[in-house]
């Protein structure tokens, strides 16, 4: 490796104020006491989301990147019915009325780091060696501005230089036709690819010979679909936006709409003002879910605030499944002394198998696991049950702190068996809603980026290209890295992304990376990834979602798909950094012709000439996207079909599933905590937009570790200690240890011997080996951590 992989680290130096953080006066905050270092500030947290200060501090990031005038072209656009995506997260947008201004602070943020009108151009990197740039922060790389020209990195060159495109694609063409075999090469997509680059992306790939398709699904919410597709049928959520209005009880689960998906809170407080139980399960009470303040309700900026969740179950990390199971046992044992009470009975009798064995498995758990593995109370447990027992009409919603568990998958099944107790599936006001992180990381699994599609897909692609695809499984993102460590594979395309900051063991997958012959890099701007390179690297340039597409035939618009199954335009009218970007679309056709030239049997450059003709092969591929042209054109696009929704599973059985799984107590020496890894609310992915977490009252610092303050007294630290980071993990029978130096200790209302820090500056603790059950996704949010006082304080 050329250098260190993390970012420079802060020098905390203790200092305690009495001052609240410059505006932080939208609300009053909770009581803990203000704490400052010079590098990081600490207060209690506000008590209300949004409102005012929202809008300053949007505004604030639109002026300090594109200005006003740019700002206001892109943001104009954003979200409306003929406009831009958002290249945030895929929250969707209302079907049919849309106001003018349909986004949210975060949103902002994301546009103005798009738009910005700062230029990292090839005299940076002639300025700038590799060696430098791996020692600046992620947030100081992503602020250098629009990537202008494609670069390369030759072997033993500490500077990146510019390249013609056409000399790019031939370099990387005879690196992958110098393969042994096809699948030596990774092909990663990020969730920001559009449906047509996606759709294109995966037909190269497979065309070339591999399903080596990971992608950021494979992070993120693979155990969701894993474990819907398992037990309804299909792998994505049920509700459309309209099911908030019927619902009464909305159960918000391992997530923080806030932060992550800020225009859910407006969607939550409509539902809260007409009477729905809201209920938030998760070991941070996070304040978007307290109260809320709509910025565009100008009228009551300076009020209270609406009250959005009604109940907080600070659940411990890891303890959903038992949580889970304690709401089905009271339910079952209400319905026993009370029939009728708890259950739909014919729902479960028509619709559903295996209640029986749920039933009796159930009831052969204890309440004294229940209790200990969720740390819930049982009266709490009581309390939400009859919440449950009480609703007409349910909608679960989750994201992370689900997936990201040991036991995701059976954790999102132990919910569907909650909803189908109920008939809480395939009516309106009702259904399951895992909340996607990316905005389209839906679409390009939907478009076949997936190392695993199925064979009916791929024989679409056969049929309709007239080439037999590779069938063997390719690796997913934690198979690639190893494959990419033992030196199986050697060529690694990302098109987007930040993978080494995405990715879990930041040491090991930046090992991984730099083993490679040859690594590419399809971006926007400047992140850890490339500083990280393999033997040669280039980064190719691209536009952006706001950016204008111009092709042969004209301006042209890409569709993406938003988290609850819909597809839709998004068309970028802003004038491009450079003239020397390439669209996604483009990139893989050069791609494509240079890598397979007489091997292919696709007309690539016809097809970018026009992405209409992309969308055509779209719609004679892909379930549900048939007459695609004329569909997706009209206002607000169309829903992809969704059996379950509409009361029909396509499980091998014709009917939901209840799943039996077992709690497996993940134990922790007596020095010992369980870790989960959070995103800032200047945060989005691996994109820093800034250095505060104004939600949880942290400024000017990341590198944090929030603690309960009993766990604080008991060990004898004090807030503000600086201390080191050890993870534990027993990788068959030998303890592999990881380190993080350097964190600020802060006293935090979170469950007791649980922790929390963000990433991706503690995903260096996150085990490469440690993943979820069958889904493979990394556990980020349940790593065994001990602490020790920094060496270096
Ligand atoms: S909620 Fe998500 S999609 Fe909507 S504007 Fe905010 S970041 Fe963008």
């Amino acid at each position: 490796m050329r250098g260190p992989v993390g970012e420079a680290k802060s020098e905390p130096h203790l200092r305690v104020t009495e001052e609240e953080p410059e505006g932080s006066s939208d609300g009053e905050t909770r009581a803990h006491p203000p704490l400052e270092t010079d590098a990081i500030r600490v207060t209690s947290p506000p008590r209300v989301a949004a409102g005012l200060k929202s809008v300053l501090k949007a505004a604030e990031f639109v002026l300090k990147e594109p200005g006003l005038v740019r700002g206001a072209a892109a943001l104009i656009r954003l979200n409306q019915f003929d406009g831009v995506d958002c290249p945030g997260c895929a929250w969707p947008d209302p079907d049919h009325d849309r106001s003018l201004n349909e986004y949210c602070e975060n949103g902002v943020k994301a546009i103005a780091e798009e738009a910005t009108t700062k230029r990292c151009t090839p005299d940076f990197f002639r300025s700038w060696s590799i060696s430098e740039l791996c020692k600046q922060s992620d947030y100081w790389l992503g602020h250098q501005g629009r990537l202008t020209h494609p670069l390369v990195l030759r072997a033993g060159s500490d500077h990146y230089e510019p390249i013609p495109w056409d000399d790019a694609f031939a370099l990387i063409a005879a690196e992958l036709n110098s393969l042994a075999s096809p699948d030596q090469a990774i092909f990663y997509t990020s969730g920001r690819t559009s449906n047509e680059a996606a759709f294109l992306y995966q037909l190269f790939a497979r065309q070339f010979g591999t399903n080596n398709l990971p992608d950021c699904s494979n992070l993120c919410h693979e155990s969701s679909g894993l474990a819907l597709r398992e037990v309804i049928g299909v792998g994505k959520g049920t509700v459309k936006l309209e099911d908030f209005d019927p619902a009464d009880t909305i159960l918000i689960v391992g997530q923080n709409p806030g932060t992550n998906h800020p225009r859910m809170l407006a969607t939550l407080q409509r539902a809260a003002r007409r009477g729905a139980t809201i209920v938030s399960i998760n070991p941070l009470a996070e304040v978007g879910l307290t109260r809320f303040k709509h910025p565009k309700d100008v009228l009551h900026w300076f009020g209270p605030g609406t009250a959005i969740a009604k109940h907080f179950v600070q659940v411990r990390l890891s303890g959903d499944l038992a949580f889970f199971k304690g709401l089905c046992k009271e339910i079952l044992e209400e319905e026993a002394k009370q029939p009728g009470k708890g259950i739909n009975r014919p729902f479960i009798d028509q619709k559903t198998i295996g209640f029986a064995d749920f039933q009796a498995a159930l009831s052969a758990v204890s309440w004294d696991d229940i209790v200990e593995q969720s740390g819930v109370s049982r009266s709490q447990i009581r309390e939400i049950a009859g919440v449950v027992m009480r609703s007409k009409a349910m909608i679960a919603c989750w994201a992370m702190g689900l997936t990201q568990q040991r036991h995701a998958v059976a954790t999102i099944q132990e919910i569907v068996n909650l909803m189908l107790l109920g008939g809480h599936i395939g009516r309106p006001g009702a259904g399951v809603c895992p909340v996607r992180g990316h905005s389209n990381v839906q679409g390009d699994r939907t478009m076949g980026i997936w190392e695993r599609m199925p064979e009916s897909f791929l024989n679409k692609l056969r049929d309709v290209f007239g080439f037999e695809p590779p069938r063997k499984h390719g690796w997913d993102v934690v198979g690639s890295i190893k494959a990419m460590h033992r030196g199986d594979a050697k060529v690694f395309f990302a098109m987007g992304g930040n993978f080494l900051s995405a990715s879990p063991d930041t040491e090991f997958t930046a090992q991984a990376l730099s083993s490679c012959n040859l690594t590419v890099h399809v971006s926007t701007k400047l992140n850890r990834a490339h500083v990280n390179p393999g033997k040669q690297a280039l980064i190719l340039p691209c536009l952006g979602r706001t950016d204008l597409d111009v092709q042969a035939t004209g301006p042209q618009f890409v569709t993406v798909e938003n988290s609850m199954g819909v597809v839709h335009t998004s068309r970028g009218s802003l004038q491009p950094p450079s003239d020397q970007l390439l669209s996604e679309p483009a990139i893989v056709a050069h791609l494509a012709i240079a890598t397979l030239q007489s091997r292919t049997t696709v007309n690539w450059t016809h097809l970018v000439e026009d992405y209409s003709r992309i969308r055509d092969l779209i719609a004679r591929v892909v379930p549900g996207c048939e007459d695609m042209n004329r569909r997706v054109q009209s206002k607000g696009g169309f829903y992809l079909p969704n059996a379950a929704r509409d009361d029909d599973y396509r499980t091998k059985t014709g009917k939901a599933h209840f799943v039996v799984s077992t709690i497996e107590p993940i134990h922790l020496k007596p020095n010992q905590f369980l870790m989960t890894t959070l995103r800032t609310h200047d945060q989005y992915n691996t994109t820093v937009y800034g250095l505060d977490d104004r939600y949880r009252g942290i400024f000017h610092g990341r590198r944090v570790v929030l603690i309960n303050p009993d766990d604080m007294r008991e060990q004898g630290w004090r807030a503000g200690e600086c201390v080191d980071i050890t993870s534990h993990f027993c990788n068959n029978g030998t303890e592999e240890l990881r380190y993080a130096p350097r964190f600020v200790a802060v006293p935090y209302a979170i469950p007791r011997r649980c922790v929390a820090t963000y990433f991706p500056e503690a995903n260096v603790l996150v085990p490469i080996g440690s993943v979820a059950a069958r889904s493979n996704t990394p556990t980020s949010k349940a790593v065994i951590v001990s602490f020790a006082p920094s060496v270096d304080a």
